[in-house]
């Protein structure tokens, strides 16, 4: 056989290229121990076996212009010379750095092998890489070789005809965020396929390449749509992150760089000294990890719940001070059914769930400064072990910690997984984690039944039921429905970082527009149409003589619509101690989860003056037991998805199937649990 094969060595400066050359071809070229010693492309022929080789030594002195020169050389040999295969030589002893050429090179789609040069320097500074690993995050294959004393040459040679003969057969992609990914997708139509870049690299990575500011790929003639679009994009995205784009994306592959390596590279001896690497030496310990995440959720929970209550009673005394002037200034000649509309179903509805505004900022101004921070993702690093376990990848724990704000976004965010069954698992299990519509129900529940020293536990309990629950359901569909294999994938580590005080602010804002959107849309429509129920039809007025006033009311609302749904409903919730009304409520419950305390409002008819959820708690704790209390939680926790989760969840899965397994599932579930705990509880009590 007299074919002839390239074999490109691209590597960082001093990796080792030259030392490998004259390894492979026994040629004598000028080996340095300084960078920049190769000035230009050497050639060399190699014969192995039957194969004869040419071997390509890429020059070591580069513009020192770029933001990345290696990966620039290596580019313009691969587009002019295509090469069968590209050796990347990389300096074990110094992984990180070397790796980045190692990613832009994955970026650019050739047949790639990493020579783990340096084996010998790595081994004395006590570094071990689980190579095995490594290789299937990143699609990879890796020879480890000790160039200068010509070690795992004959194993690299392998690989590499290998690689050059299958080219390629899982690709990796590095994600670049939400953002910036759906400019790709916006930007990659518009790159002209035929130029040589978009032939070779793809369309994708042109436009990667326009957005980073690469000037090579900018100067090449592109349509002006492009063009413009790219300089949109930009701004666009340097708005968003308050940071150069180049910067962005360059953090965005040291963020996968550092991921795969704390996941496969052990130190035996401490060399690391970065800054991020001491605080992650702390927080991602495997004996305190796991703690110290739980009591920074813990942390975050009681001042949401602590701090949040002295803006929640400013907004109920406004609330109960709008809704009693209206009634007080109400003209005796217009309708008393709209002033109640206004007052108890508008008002009383809508304000009920405003009031907890507080509550939810507070929850996503910590869960935003934990994701700005950087430490969102070493907490999910820390949950892959666990995530693992139940067969699925600690990337999964990103959308469902994005579920305890809301069940929607999650849901979405799950579009990180690449595996299917992955995905769909993850999006059965996220309404496990408590949204932040489910706070108004705790924050309610809660104060109501529990002394104030057990009322942070309480409400970490619930979330740490949600969590348990959670793996639980997942293992199950993972052993079931979604049964199969996954490929394992880096977790990106962004390096720690302060954030600004303005982009916690936006962060925040961002998801608490969406909570009062869905209080002006949803909740409003709700609110009005549970107001109609529990006001129509009207007790016939025989029945409501010789009573006074809340006795009315009472007799009333049993004669209306929701009463009698509620009621009707009463025989099948009456083994998880709940009543016509709580039933009432839970139908309001289905629309969004907060409206089940606005529905408990208007039932019980407090929309009357000043403190409205303390009255609210007041009944609720005349008709129930704590326990009772715990049980609507409970079931408020696991069941009934509401309407948006139910929507998403079938776009997203893409079928109404998925989204009827989950709620009903969920559903069944929550019924299950409940009787469960309130039978065995009333045994205990
Ligand atoms: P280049 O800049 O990538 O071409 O790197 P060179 O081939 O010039 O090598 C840089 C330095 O590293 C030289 O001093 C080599 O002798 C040394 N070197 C290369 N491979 C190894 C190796 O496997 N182990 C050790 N200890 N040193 C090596
Ligand atoms: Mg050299």
């Amino acid at each position: 056989m007299d074919q002839k094969l390239t074999i490109a060595l691209a590597g960082n400066p001093n990796s080792g290229k030259t030392t490998l050359f004259n390894a492979l071809t026994g040629s004598r070229q000028h080996v340095a121990n300084y960078p920049g010693v190769t000035v230009e492309i050497k050639n060399g022929l190699c014969r192995y076996g039957e194969h004869k080789i040419k071997v390509v030594d890429l020059p070591g002195t580069y513009p020192l212009t770029a933001y990345s020169p290696e990966e620039l050389v290596a580019r313009q040999f691969i587009l002019e010379q295509k090469p069968d295969v590209v050796v990347d030589v990389i300096d074990s002893s110094n992984l990180e750095r070397n790796l980045y050429l190692a990613v832009q090179l994955m970026e650019m789609n050739v047949p790639l092998v990493l020579a783990f040069n340096m084996a010998d320097v790595a081994k004395a500074r006590g570094l071990e890489f689980d190579l095995n690993l490594l290789q299937l995050l990143l699609a990879v294959p890796i020879v480890s070789i000790v160039a200068r004393k010509e070690q795992g040459i004959e194993p690299l040679l392998d690989v590499a005809l290998k690689a050059a003969r299958t080219c390629g057969t899982r690709q990796i992609q590095i994600p670049f965020g939400q953002q910036v990914e759906s400019q790709l997708e916006k930007l990659a139509p518009l790159v002209n396929p035929q130029s040589d870049y978009a032939r070779r690299f793809g369309a994708r990575w042109v436009a990667l390449k326009m957005l980073e500011g690469d000037r090579q790929i900018l100067a090449l003639p592109h349509n002006s749509q492009l063009l413009t679009g790219v300089e949109l994009a930009i701004k666009e995205l340097e708005r968003h992150y308050h940071e150069s784009l180049d910067i962005v994306i360059a953090d965005r592959r040291y963020g996968f760089i550092s991921g795969a390596c704390q996941e496969t590279v052990r130190t035996t001896v401490q060399v690391r000294h970065d800054m991020s690497d001491m605080i992650d030496r702390v927080l991602t310990h495997h004996l305190w990890g796991l703690p110290i995440f739980a009591v920074m959720m813990y942390v975050i929970f009681y001042l949401t719940f602590t701090v949040g209550a002295y803006p929640m009673g400013w907004l109920e005394l406004l609330f109960g001070w709008m809704g009693s002037v209206m009634t007080a200034h109400w003209p005796a000649v217009w309708p008393e059914d709209v002033r109640s509309l206004l007052v108890d179903g508008v008002i009383g509805g809508v304000g009920g769930v405003i009031v907890f505004l507080p509550n939810i900022l507070l929850l996503f101004l910590g869960i935003a400064f934990l994701e700005d921070t950087g430490y969102m993702a070493r907490a999910a690093f820390l949950m892959d072990r666990i995530m693992h376990k139940i067969g699925l990848h600690g990337k999964s724990f990103i959308p469902m910690l994005v579920g305890f704000g809301c069940s929607v976004p999650a849901i979405m965010a799950t579009r990180i997984l690449e595996n299917r069954r992955n995905r769909l698992t993850t999006m059965m299990v996220i309404p496990l984690m408590s949204c932040g519509a489910r706070i108004p129900i705790y924050a309610l529940i809660i104060p109501a039944f529990f002394a104030p020293v057990w009322q942070g536990p309480m409400m970490w309990m619930i979330y740490v039921i949600g969590i348990a629950l959670a793996i639980v359901c997942a293992k199950l569909l993972r052993v079931t429905v979604f049964r199969g294999e996954t490929a394992p994938f880096v977790m990106e580590l962004p390096p720690y970082r302060m954030p600004t005080v303005k982009s916690l602010m936006l962060h925040m804002w961002d998801r608490g527009l969406m909570y009062l959107h869905k209080a002006g849309t949803v909740i409003l429509f709700f609110s009005i149409l549970l107001w109609a129920a529990g006001t129509y039809p009207k007790a016939p007025a025989e029945k409501l003589i010789k009573l006074d006033a809340s006795q009315r009311k009472s007799v009333q609302l049993q004669y209306s619509i929701t009463g009698r749904v509620g009621k009707m409903m009463a025989p099948a919730i009456k083994p998880l101690g709940f009543d016509w009304k709580i039933g009432t409520a839970l139908i309001g419950a289905f629309a969004a989860k907060e409206v089940f305390v606005s529905q408990m409002g208007i039932v019980y008819s407090v929309a009357n003056a000043g403190q409205r959820s303390e009255s609210l708690r007041k009944h609720l704790r005349e008709d129930y037991s704590p326990l009772v209390g715990f049980c609507i939680m409970l079931f408020c926790l696991i069941g009934t998805p509401c309407v948006a989760t139910v929507a998403i969840t079938a776009r997203e899965a893409g079928g109404w199937k998925w989204a009827a397994m989950q709620y009903f599932g969920l559903t069944a579930l929550a019924y299950i649990l409940t009787l469960i705990v309130y039978q065995a509880g009333r045994l205990v009590v």
